[in-house]
Protein backbone atom coordinates (compact mmCIF):
# COMPACT_ATOMS: atom_id res chain seq x y z
CA UNK A 1 0.00 0.00 0.00
CA UNK A 2 1.98 3.12 -0.95
CA UNK A 3 -1.10 5.33 -1.30
CA UNK A 4 -0.95 8.18 1.25
CA UNK A 5 -5.02 8.17 1.50
CA UNK A 6 -5.35 4.93 3.58
CA UNK A 7 -8.49 4.80 6.63
CA UNK A 8 -8.11 2.16 9.02
CA UNK A 9 -12.08 0.85 8.88
CA UNK A 10 -11.46 -2.34 11.47
CA UNK A 11 -13.12 -0.87 14.03
CA UNK A 12 -15.91 0.76 11.71
CA UNK A 13 -17.02 -2.15 10.48
CA UNK A 14 -17.15 -4.25 13.89
CA UNK A 15 -19.16 -1.78 14.86
CA UNK A 16 -23.30 -1.12 14.07
CA UNK A 17 -24.97 -0.02 11.30
CA UNK A 18 -24.97 3.84 10.77
CA UNK A 19 -21.39 4.45 12.64
CA UNK A 20 -19.63 6.22 10.77
CA UNK A 21 -15.84 7.03 10.98
CA UNK A 22 -13.95 10.75 9.68
CA UNK A 23 -11.21 10.98 7.76
CA UNK A 24 -8.79 14.39 6.83
CA UNK A 25 -5.74 14.33 4.70
CA UNK A 26 -3.54 17.29 4.02
CA UNK A 27 -2.88 17.39 0.66
CA UNK A 28 0.81 17.97 -1.63
CA UNK A 29 0.27 21.54 -2.78
CA UNK A 30 1.86 20.13 -6.52
CA UNK A 31 -0.98 17.20 -5.92
CA UNK A 32 -0.69 16.82 -9.86
CA UNK A 33 0.76 18.84 -12.85
CA UNK A 34 -2.73 20.05 -13.14
CA UNK A 35 -4.27 20.29 -10.54
CA UNK A 36 -2.41 22.55 -7.29
CA UNK A 37 -3.73 23.00 -4.00
CA UNK A 38 -2.23 25.29 -1.71
CA UNK A 39 -2.50 23.75 2.14
CA UNK A 40 -5.72 22.35 1.17
CA UNK A 41 -7.35 19.22 3.06
CA UNK A 42 -9.81 16.29 1.73
CA UNK A 43 -11.73 15.25 4.17
CA UNK A 44 -15.21 13.42 4.54
CA UNK A 45 -16.76 10.74 6.15
CA UNK A 46 -16.88 6.75 5.57
CA UNK A 47 -20.87 5.68 6.90
CA UNK A 48 -20.69 1.53 7.70
CA UNK A 49 -24.28 0.37 6.15
CA UNK A 50 -23.87 -3.15 6.32
CA UNK A 51 -23.87 -4.46 2.75
CA UNK A 52 -21.84 -1.61 1.64
CA UNK A 53 -19.90 1.55 2.78
CA UNK A 54 -20.91 5.03 1.70
CA UNK A 55 -18.28 7.62 1.62
CA UNK A 56 -18.93 11.05 1.47
CA UNK A 57 -15.37 13.36 0.47
CA UNK A 58 -14.66 16.96 -0.02
CA UNK A 59 -11.66 18.75 -0.41
CA UNK A 60 -10.60 22.28 0.07
CA UNK A 61 -10.19 24.61 -3.08
CA UNK A 62 -7.52 24.01 -5.64
CA UNK A 63 -6.47 25.61 -9.07
CA UNK A 64 -6.67 23.80 -12.05
CA UNK A 65 -4.57 24.85 -15.37
CA UNK A 66 -6.71 24.38 -17.79
CA UNK A 67 -5.88 25.87 -21.48
CA UNK A 68 -8.56 27.91 -23.32
CA UNK A 69 -9.75 26.12 -26.75
CA UNK A 70 -9.69 29.46 -28.65
CA UNK A 71 -6.73 30.98 -28.26
CA UNK A 72 -4.70 28.35 -26.67
CA UNK A 73 -3.52 30.25 -23.20
CA UNK A 74 -3.42 28.82 -20.22
CA UNK A 75 -6.71 29.99 -17.76
CA UNK A 76 -6.24 28.29 -14.43
CA UNK A 77 -9.12 28.20 -12.70
CA UNK A 78 -10.43 27.52 -8.56
CA UNK A 79 -12.21 24.79 -7.68
CA UNK A 80 -13.42 22.04 -5.01
CA UNK A 81 -14.81 18.74 -4.63
CA UNK A 82 -18.00 19.16 -2.56
CA UNK A 83 -19.58 16.30 -1.23
CA UNK A 84 -18.73 13.47 -3.62
CA UNK A 85 -19.81 10.19 -2.53
CA UNK A 86 -19.58 6.73 -3.84
CA UNK A 87 -20.83 3.36 -2.41
CA UNK A 88 -18.34 0.61 -1.67
CA UNK A 89 -19.67 -3.09 -1.80
CA UNK A 90 -18.54 -5.33 0.62
CA UNK A 91 -20.75 -8.16 -0.88
CA UNK A 92 -20.18 -7.42 -4.69
CA UNK A 93 -16.28 -6.48 -5.31
CA UNK A 94 -17.35 -6.93 -9.02
CA UNK A 95 -19.68 -4.19 -8.09
CA UNK A 96 -17.02 -1.73 -7.02
CA UNK A 97 -15.16 0.37 -10.02
CA UNK A 98 -12.33 0.49 -7.70
CA UNK A 99 -10.69 -2.37 -5.42
CA UNK A 100 -10.47 -0.22 -2.24
CA UNK A 101 -10.13 -2.56 0.19
CA UNK A 102 -6.60 -4.14 2.09
CA UNK A 103 -5.72 -6.09 4.63
CA UNK A 104 -2.20 -5.73 6.21
CA UNK A 105 -0.75 -9.40 5.65
CA UNK A 106 0.43 -9.61 9.47
CA UNK A 107 -2.94 -9.40 10.91
CA UNK A 108 -5.96 -10.11 9.09
CA UNK A 109 -8.54 -8.15 11.82
CA UNK A 110 -6.90 -5.16 10.21
CA UNK A 111 -9.02 -3.74 7.38
CA UNK A 112 -8.07 -0.56 5.60
CA UNK A 113 -9.49 1.46 2.97
CA UNK A 114 -7.28 3.35 -0.02
CA UNK A 115 -9.66 6.58 -0.75
CA UNK A 116 -6.44 7.74 -3.37
CA UNK A 117 -8.54 5.92 -6.46
CA UNK A 118 -11.48 8.00 -5.85
CA UNK A 119 -9.81 11.43 -5.08
CA UNK A 120 -7.77 11.06 -8.44
CA UNK A 121 -10.58 9.85 -10.09
CA UNK A 122 -13.15 13.01 -8.53
CA UNK A 123 -10.32 15.33 -9.62
CA UNK A 124 -9.95 13.96 -12.90
CA UNK A 125 -13.49 15.02 -13.49
CA UNK A 126 -13.43 18.88 -12.16
CA UNK A 127 -11.80 19.75 -15.02
CA UNK A 128 -13.63 21.44 -17.54
CA UNK A 129 -14.57 19.65 -20.92
CA UNK A 130 -14.29 23.07 -23.27
CA UNK A 131 -12.84 25.29 -20.95
CA UNK A 132 -12.57 29.19 -21.96
CA UNK A 133 -10.34 32.18 -20.99
CA UNK A 134 -13.00 34.28 -21.56
CA UNK A 135 -16.78 33.40 -22.11
CA UNK A 136 -16.69 35.84 -25.24
CA UNK A 137 -12.99 34.71 -25.90
CA UNK A 138 -12.48 35.96 -29.72
CA UNK A 139 -9.59 33.37 -30.33
CA UNK A 140 -6.85 33.03 -32.58
CA UNK A 141 -6.58 34.67 -36.00
CA UNK A 142 -6.85 31.85 -38.48
CA UNK A 143 -4.43 33.58 -40.81
CA UNK A 144 -1.66 34.96 -39.04
CA UNK A 145 -2.13 33.33 -35.24
CA UNK A 146 -2.19 36.26 -33.19
CA UNK A 147 -4.28 35.88 -29.95
CA UNK A 148 -7.01 38.21 -30.77
CA UNK A 149 -7.65 38.94 -27.38
CA UNK A 150 -4.63 40.92 -27.18
CA UNK A 151 -3.54 42.70 -30.71
CA UNK A 152 -5.90 43.32 -33.72
CA UNK A 153 -3.99 42.25 -36.32
CA UNK A 154 -5.56 43.31 -39.23
CA UNK A 155 -5.76 40.48 -41.16
CA UNK A 156 -9.19 40.85 -43.54
CA UNK A 157 -11.98 37.92 -42.35
CA UNK A 158 -12.50 35.10 -44.64
CA UNK A 159 -14.99 35.92 -46.51
CA UNK A 160 -17.63 33.57 -45.60
CA UNK A 161 -19.55 31.63 -48.45
CA UNK A 162 -23.01 32.49 -48.83
CA UNK A 163 -25.01 30.14 -50.08
CA UNK A 164 -27.54 32.71 -52.04
CA UNK A 165 -24.08 34.15 -53.96
CA UNK A 166 -23.40 30.54 -55.01
CA UNK A 167 -27.00 30.49 -56.16
CA UNK A 168 -26.82 33.33 -58.06
CA UNK A 169 -23.73 32.66 -59.82
CA UNK A 170 -25.52 29.14 -60.87
CA UNK A 171 -28.47 30.93 -62.09
CA UNK A 172 -26.63 33.91 -63.71
CA UNK A 173 -23.89 31.26 -65.77
CA UNK A 174 -26.97 29.45 -67.01
CA UNK A 175 -28.03 33.02 -68.81
ZN1 LIG B 1 -9.17 32.26 -24.89
ZN1 LIG C 1 -4.20 37.87 -38.40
Amino acid sequence: MNSTYIVDISELLRGEIGKKQQFSFVLPNNFSEQSVFIDGKFFGDITYLGEELLIDFSTDEFTNKETCVRCLTECSRITSIDHASESYSLSDSDKNPFNLLSKKDTDESQTFLDLEPLLSQEIGLSFRTHPLCLEDCVGLCPECGTNQNLKYCGCSPKKSPNAFDTLKEQFNSKL
